[in-house]
């Protein structure tokens, strides 16, 4: 990278991050929790939100984003549930930024939501890099795409509170070392948060969603 390029990106993550602390005053002033989930195309993003958003009916309000390239085909599922949904297409941008998301919390009532599941693009790499003015960030990983990714990319798994371990009803069928990949996770952070579920049995969904009824607490 020449010189002449640093100061540059230094401007456009600095206004990000101011964008992302008005986003974070807003959502304090209408007590709403905001959740980033980070993943992978396929990870069970969408799914684990659908799975979420039902099982905390009638106990939390839930509101949901989703961040796609293209299409709004994750929004309608959500909103096929019963649950507010705004989508933001980021034509071609393979994160969202805080920008993005202000433009999607002018269309949410706020009021209406105590928690908000925010579903970045499906990636690993980038979306880590922009905060958005969320509360918690959740990275995904699925069974299918192997116990080594936090070798691959150990940025998302060090910056995030939690991770949540999906498909794991796969997990007779598919050569994954659960042990081995929670130690790595944990060698990169120390603190995370590490939940194993299925979307598909519903195993594993109780604690999770326990610990989201303890964070809407905090709101
Ligand atoms: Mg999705
Ligand atoms: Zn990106």
């Amino acid at each position: 990278m020449s010189p002449d390029r640093i100061p540059v990106i230094e401007r456009i993550m600095g206004a990000n991050d101011d964008l992302a602390a008005q986003n974070r005053r807003l959502l304090d002033a209408h007590h709403v929790h905001a959740i980033n989930i980070m993943a992978s195309p396929g990870a069970g993003k969408t799914s684990l939100i659908l799975r979420t958003a039902q099982a905390l009916q009638g106990r939390q309000r839930v509101a949901v984003v989703e961040g796609d390239v293209a299409s709004s085909v994750d929004t309608d599922k959500v909103r096929a549930i019963g649950v507010p949904a705004v989508q933001i297409n980021t034509g071609g941008g393979c994160h969202l930024d805080a920008n993005q998301l202000r433009g999607a919390l002018e269309q949410l009532n706020l009021d209406e939501a105590d928690l908000l599941f925010i579903e970045n693009v499906g990636n690993l790499i980038c979306p880590v890099s922009f905060d958005l003015g969320e509360h918690t960030r959740v990275a995904i990983a699925s069974v299918p795409e192997g116990d080594d990714k936090p070798h691959k990319y150990p940025g998302i798994y060090s910056a995030v509170d939690a991770l949540v371990v999906t498909k794991i009803d796969l997990l007779p069928w598919i050569d994954f070392d659960m042990a081995e990949f929670q130690r790595l996770a944990r060698s990169l952070n120390p603190d995370i948060r590490i939940f194993q579920l299925s979307c598909v049995t519903g195993e594993g969904i109780a604690e999770w969603v326990n610990w989201l009824l303890a964070l809407a607490q905090t709101r």
